[in-house]
């Protein structure tokens, strides 16, 4: 078995990892490795569990959309998992690697005439992320089509979790906040059959209604979970913070649940206007704005 000191002599170092973010936000990480789609799940697990069991601690990330990476990075490993592929059996069932695009399953679903992934469509990042967030939209979401994930542990071992093992709530799981590593390897997925045509007539308003509604800047998508019946952009808009900016990150003045950042922007500047947002929300509204992006690395 190879060490982890010969692993990490052949890994890139201090790379920062904001261009692997749909925000373009985020300091160095000590280790970087990008795994495609040529990368076994072998050799993730292999990878993984060498730097854990030295003592490195590992952040498993996919297409970056869901967190925000402090400007001081990440320390240890970061692993960004774009391994994909799927393999669709008669049934309706789908086993999709982490990595693969959201977007990608969603197109390849209802191509076959599958119903069920039509939500994904327009959301950025891979199915390990949606898993770990449940991702959804448009009144439905990860936990609709969810079977099992095939999970790798820091000692090597995978596990298969079945649905009702990932508790499955509003952009919530079992995995969001768990407190030991993890590696989400696949997802299974069930869908139903449907007419073709209908499937990319509802796919075609969904993508509509993105574009009527959503900034096409650089963003995190919603900052913020909707509070029971409400949402975090009519609050955030009713205290008249669209636009509002800190250094460069800035309230869309488009869609107030999404923060823009131009490229250049600090990582502290879009915390501090999610703070500000809370604590004006909170002081008008009398709600508290739960972030339902995650921060990233050290703060
Ligand atoms: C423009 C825009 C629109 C969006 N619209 C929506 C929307 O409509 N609905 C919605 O729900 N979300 C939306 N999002 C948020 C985001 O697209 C989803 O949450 C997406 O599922 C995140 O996937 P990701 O691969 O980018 O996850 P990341 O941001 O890379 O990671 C999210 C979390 O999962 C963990 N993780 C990722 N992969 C693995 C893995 N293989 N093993 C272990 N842990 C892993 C990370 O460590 C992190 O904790 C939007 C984002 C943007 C930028």
């Amino acid at each position: 078995m190879t060490s982890w000191a010969q692993i990490a002599a052949g890994l890139p170092q201090q790379q920062p990892i904001g261009k692997y973010t749909a925000a373009r936000i985020g300091g160095p990480a000590d280790y970087l490795f990008v795994a495609d789609s040529a990368t076994t799940d072998d050799q993730l697990v292999a990878l993984f569990s060498a730097a854990l069991q030295a003592g490195v601690p590992v952040r498993v990330i996919g297409g970056g959309a869901n967190i925000l990476v402090s400007d001081a990075g990440v320390r240890g490993l970061v692993i960004v998992n774009r391994a994909a592929g799927f393999d669709w059996q008669a049934d309706g069932t789908v086993t999709a690697r982490a990595g693969t695009g959201l977007l990608a399953l969603a197109r390849a679903a209802a191509a076959r005439g599958w119903r069920g992934f039509e939500w994904a469509i327009g959301v950025p990042g891979t199915l390990g992320g949606a898993l770990v967030n449940n991702a959804g939209a448009h009144g439905s979401d990860m936990a609709a089509s969810v079977v099992d994930a095939r999970i790798a542990h820091a000692d090597g071992t995978i596990e298969t979790w079945p649905a009702e093992r990932l508790q499955f709530g509003y952009r919530a799981s079992a995995l969001k906040h768990h407190p030991a590593p993890f590696f989400v390897l696949t997802v299974r997925l069930r869908f139903t059959t449907d007419d073709p045509d209908a499937i990319h007539a509802r796919m075609a308003e969904y993508t509509a209604h993105r574009r009527r509604t959503q900034p096409t800047g650089a963003s995190l998508g919603s900052v913020f979970k909707n509070p029971p019946n409400d949402y975090a952009g009519r609050l955030i808009e009713a205290c008249g913070l669209k636009g509002c900016q800190i250094g460069t990150a800035q309230v869309s003045p488009l869609h107030a649940n999404f923060f823009l950042s131009d490229g250049h922007t600090r990582a502290a500047d879009y915390r501090a206007l999610i703070e500000h947002v809370q604590q004006v929300v909170q002081e008008r509204c009398g709600v508290w704005l739960e972030p339902e992006i995650q921060f990233v690395g050290e703060w």
